[in-house]
This record gives C-alpha cells, structure tokens and sequence, in this order.
C-alpha cells in the first residue's frame, strides 16, 4: 500500500519538480497560452510543500484537503482552481486513511478527476489536463484487474500519462485560453496535461 508518509513525500517531490520544470511548461504556454503554467505551478506547490509540515500528522484526507485549499488560493488561473478541485475531490474519498491501496489509490484518482472534468466540463480529447487524468485513472483500473500491487500500478499508471500528455501534440483545444487559436493549437503539447504528467510520476517515484 501507499502510506501517508510517501504521500507526504510525493507533495514534497511535486514541489521540488514544478520548481525544475517550470521553465520548461511556461515554454509550453508560451506556444499556446499566456506564458504562466510553469510560475503557476511553481508557486502553488511551493505553498503546498511549505504547508506540508503543518498537516503531516493529519490522515490521508486532511493532507490532501490542505493541499487542495491551497493550490486554490494561491495558483489562479484556470489551473488552480482545476488541480484545487482535484485535491479536494481525492480528500472526500481518503478521509480518515493513513495508508491506500491499489483500490484506494484508484478511487481517489478517479474521484479527483471526475471533480476536475466536471468544474471545467472538459470532453476527452479537448486538450487538458483531463486527457492525462482519466488515462492515468483507467490504467490504475487494469492494474486493479490484474493484481497488481501499487508500486507496479503506478510505473503503469506513469508510463500511461506519459502517452496521453505526448498524444494532446496532435489535439485542437476546445478549453481554455489555447482554444482561442483553434487550429493553431494543434502541434503543441498542453501544459496542464504535461503537470498532471509530472505529478503521476513523482507519485510513481514516491511510492519507491
Ligand atoms: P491559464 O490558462 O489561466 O493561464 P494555466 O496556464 O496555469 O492557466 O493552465 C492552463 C492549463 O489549464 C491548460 O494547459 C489545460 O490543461 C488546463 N485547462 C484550461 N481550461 C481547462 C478546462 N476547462 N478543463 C480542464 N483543464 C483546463
Ligand atoms: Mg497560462
Ligand atoms: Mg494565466
């Protein structure tokens, strides 16, 4: 199982990689948006991770349930109040948990992207930060399917959003500011769906 402790670390990781990363997603948001992913996200999970010692010894949803709180006051933009929404959502179905397994882990993916399609009524396909989540979701489905444990579950799950964040390239956005070119969105990756990318990584890296 995934314990509160790792999760703890994959916040921290998520701090420590939008800061290495964020140059990189702000030039993914200079080609199709307004050049702030990366800042954004930077900032959030700085907050997140300054945060981090204040809940630690809270359960599963209380950690995430911060977190959430406080990707939404401090990132703006479209993305915070999407990834907020996904923490919020992921806390609902973890309250009272210290450790999740793969099952749990599955839930609460699904549950915080459910949030996210549903607060930015996003299709799949639109080129978002939903073309990673559900994949990331449905693959953590198959890994539940065929007994796996959670660190292999989620070296799936992370090969899986590397795939669907390489496969908006090719996607015209319909959401947010990118949908303002139309077609000229096409060819470029989506910012947000390269941090979810990232994220499912860290957890993947996290969980050992
Ligand atoms: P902003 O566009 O307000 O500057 P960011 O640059 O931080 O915000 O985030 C842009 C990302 O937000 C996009 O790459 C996309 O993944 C995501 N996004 C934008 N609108 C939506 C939406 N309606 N549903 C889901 N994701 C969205
Ligand atoms: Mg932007
Ligand atoms: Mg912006």
């Amino acid at each position: 199982a995934l314990t509160k402790q790792q999760l703890v670390d994959w916040l921290m990781r998520c701090g420590e990689v939008f800061r290495r990363e964020r140059d990189f997603l702000t030039e993914l948001d200079t080609a199709i948006g307004d050049a702030d992913h990366g800042l954004n996200m930077n900032r959030g999970f700085d907050q997140v991770a300054a945060k981090l010692p204040s809940v630690a010894e809270q359960d599963i949803g209380a950690i995430l349930k911060s977190s959430g709180m406080t990707l939404l006051s401090s990132v703006g933009g479209a993305s915070g109040p999407l990834f907020g929404t996904f923490f919020i959502r992921a806390a609902q179905v973890t309250a009272g948990k210290q450790s999740l397994d793969l099952a749990e882990l599955q839930q609460m993916v699904q549950a915080g992207a459910e949030g996210v399609a549903a607060r930015g009524k996003a299709q799949p396909g639109d080129k978002t930060m939903c073309d990673v989540w559900q994949p990331v979701a449905d693959s953590l489905k198959q890994s539940l399917a065929q007994a796996s444990d959670v660190r292999a579950g989620l070296r799936q799950a992370a090969e899986r959003a590397r795939q669907a964040a390489e496969s908006t390239i090719a996607m015209q956005a319909r959401k947010g500011r990118a949908s303002y070119l139309g077609e000229r969105s096409i060819g470029h990756q989506d910012p947000g769906a390269t941090s979810v990318m990232l994220m499912i990584q860290a957890l993947s890296a996290a969980a050992g």
